[in-house]
């Protein structure tokens, strides 16, 4: 316990400087917020089981890593290091705005779609504002409401029976929730943790009952993941139609990225220029800009990664749908699992062999477990430990 003395030299009261008494100095969104939390200590779990002996399955990573190329392109970054980088990341932009067929001045870089998201709740929503999701909906979307003070409408998912998409977003139910306060919707699609996903036409019917005044954010950390046959539509066809709709990607997960924190947003040129107004001016480092722009090069590694991926996702379901296990649809690198009333004690006797995966309680699905699609060894590798652990 210490005595806070103010500037003045007057003694203000006794108090710790703990976090309870930083939190009561906080903005009033702050005080209600808690931090991220990234699941298992796996730098702690690495030194003490050895990187060999585990299975890290709880990240949703791409285990075939990135392109050659962005190592490459890395590696001759390295001369640069005492440089700061392009403010502007305009190579890597003008190389993005090719691929997706946009103006470079309709995309923003961020360091991981995860600032993007938090920035947008800073520049959008504040106190008295509403935020629609969700429920289930990716756990930024929550934070990135608290933190900018505003109030979260999370609106009930379709139940875990639905025939046709169980735990996804209702986007009728979503469209109804949004009021003469709402100032943004959060979507993602598909979505993170459910695996969920829709299509173009009830994107195009939602868009149509919101109104322009209201941002319309969509999530697709996982669309380069979706096959090409599933209608798990990307809005981007529908953004000149509807300004007030814009889109995040990242390269941390079909790109095998996740290190290097790189995300962008592709809306109108006015949303990029006012969301600019607080963007930090470095928020994207040099080799991160190098190694990204290399990694658009390589469509073909992009292609093998998410083919494999495909393939190990549907494996890896068949093989715990015959252990009677429920595995919810996903067009992701990772599945939604029931494991029932002893999921607590199964996924902790997992980590005792090494092998982590997501603890859902969070979410409020504390029966399911979120397990990323490893590779053929690494699928190998959770099955052998999870027939232990059932049995
Ligand atoms: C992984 C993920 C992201 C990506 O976050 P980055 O900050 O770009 O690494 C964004 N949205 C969802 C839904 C995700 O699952």
């Amino acid at each position: 316990m210490s005595q806070a003395v103010g500037r003045d030299g007057h003694a203000h009261g006794e108090h710790a400087f703990d976090e309870a008494w930083f939190a009561s100095r906080a903005s009033a969104g702050v005080q209600r917020l808690r931090a991220y939390d990234p699941g298992h200590d796996l730098v702690a779990m690495r030194k003490r089981l050895g990187e060999a002996n585990l299975v890290e399955l709880g990240s949703n990573e791409n285990p075939y890593g990135p392109s050659p190329a962005a190592r490459d392109a890395i590696v001759a970054q390295l001369q640069a290091l005492h440089r700061y980088p392009d403010p502007l990341g305009a190579d890597l932009k003008r190389a993005l705005a090719a691929k997706h067929g946009v103006d470079i001045a309709q995309i923003l870089l961020g360091n991981g779609s995860h600032e993007l998201l938090m920035q947008l709740g800073q520049v959008f929503a504040g106190p008295g504002d509403e935020v629609v999701c969700s429920r289930y909906g990716f756990a930024v979307f929550a934070l990135a409401t608290q933190a900018a003070g505003a109030t979260l409408r999370m609106v009930d998912a379709l139940p875990g029976d639905d025939a046709t998409m169980p735990l996804g977003h209702d986007l009728d139910a979503i469209a109804k929730a949004v009021s003469a306060r709402t100032k943004l919707v959060f979507l993602a699609n598909p979505n993170n943790p459910t695996g969920t996903w829709f299509g173009r036409q009830a994107l195009a019917t939602f868009l149509a009952q919101v109104p322009d005044e209201v941002i319309v954010v969509m999530d697709e950390a996982y669309a380069e993941m979706a096959d090409a046959d599933a209608d798990a539509a990307s809005a981007l066809p529908l953004l000149g139609a509807h300004p007030n709709l814009l889109l995040t990607r990242t390269f941390s997960k079909a790109y095998g990225l996740a290190g290097l924190r790189v995300g962008y947003l592709i809306g109108a040129p006015g949303l990029v220029a006012v969301m600019e107004r607080l963007r930090e001016s470095f928020n994207v480092n040099g080799p991160a800009l190098a190694a990204c722009e290399a990694a658009l090069g390589d469509e073909e590694h992009l292609h093998m990664a998410c083919a494999r991926n495909a393939e190990q996702r549907a494996a890896l379901a068949a093989q715990l749908g015959q252990r009677g296990l429920r595995v919810y649809p996903s067009q992701t690198n990772f599945l939604l699992v029931e494991f029932g009333p002893r999921t607590a004690r199964i996924e902790a006797d997992l980590v005792a062999r090494g092998v982590v995966l997501r603890p859902m309680g969070g979410y409020g699905l504390p029966h399911c477990l979120r397990i990323t699609v490893g590779t053929v060894d690494e699928n190998r590798r959770l099955l052998a430990a999870l027939d232990e652990v059932l049995a």
